[in-house]
């Protein structure tokens, strides 16, 4: 997969680029990243790429005639994703992480300062993508945080046993608690069922486990988990513990 960058500070991906996963997935070119400096779209002998907005207020926008003929550039003759990032964008999560990774490039625009000419959104950006309900300084860390959980998702990047397939919000659930050596620590026990070597037992129970996180935490999730009617019982199960819990506390 290709992803382009369109950044006023690309110096900021060196770190994050070349580090674990991502460095694995360069290196084995499974992930063919390019950076590109808006600034060196600027016309002007002072390399200027923003202006102050019309109508007054604080700030500084990026300027049109800048980002227009950048992705325009970087894009060519492709009809790949422009994606802005944006606080205004829909959210990110996993399910746009997955479809994004089906595309074989994508292009990446990072805002910063009080954001992009909105004539620049109307020409060249066909998508745009918010990593949450804040407003980050730039688009730079978003994007990093798009690489890295789309470039999860092409087939490889994982090895061959595809940890992204059990991973919390794959299916729908957030993931269970897991373990290492010791066996105790601090007078904290692994459950012996992990030790028992039975694995379709263990199966059982790791899904359980996934079951009550997402009940605990994200109960919200549920409502789109397909869960088996074993399962379902197992959630009314929780759910009537907790009742009776509750019924102990309050008489
Ligand atoms: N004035 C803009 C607004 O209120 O919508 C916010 C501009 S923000 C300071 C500068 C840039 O950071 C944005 O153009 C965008 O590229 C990026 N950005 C900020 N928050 C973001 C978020 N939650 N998700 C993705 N990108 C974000």
């Amino acid at each position: 997969m290709r992803i382009d960058v369109l950044t006023l500070f690309p110096e900021m991906f060196e770190g994050p680029m070349n580090t674990s996963m991502l460095w694995k997935a360069r290196d084995r070119q499974l992930l063919d990243l390019h950076l590109h400096n808006i600034r060196d779209y600027s016309r002007d002998k002072h390399r200027t790429v923003d202006d102050t907005p019309y109508g007054g207020g604080g700030g500084m926008i990026l300027k049109a005639d800048v980002l227009v003929p950048a992705a325009e550039d970087v894009r060519g003759d492709d009809d790949c994703p422009i994606i802005l990032m944006s606080p205004q964008g829909r959210l990110f999560h996993h399910d746009v992480a997955v479809e994004l990774a089906q595309h074989e490039r994508l292009i990446l625009l990072c805002g910063h300062y009080e954001g992009v000419d909105e004539r620049a959104r109307e020409l060249v950006v066909t998508d745009e993508i918010s990593i949450g309900d804040y407003v980050l300084t730039g688009g730079e860390l978003a994007a990093m945080v798009v690489i890295d959980a789309v470039v999860r998702h092409i087939p490889g990047v994982l090895g061959a046993e595809g940890a992204q397939h059990r991973d919390s919000h794959a299916d729908g659930l957030l993931e269970g608690p897991h373990y290492t050596r010791p066996a105790e620590y601090r007078g904290l026990t692994v459950p012996p069922i992990l030790q028992s070597g039975n694995h379709g037992a263990i199966a059982k129970w790791r899904r359980q486990q996934a079951i009550r996180r997402t009940w605990q935490r994200r109960p919200e999730l549920l409502r789109n988990a397909a869960l088996t009617e074993e399962e379902k019982r197992y959630l009314a199960e929780l759910a009537e513990e907790a009742a009776e819990a509750e019924r102990k506390v309050k008489p």
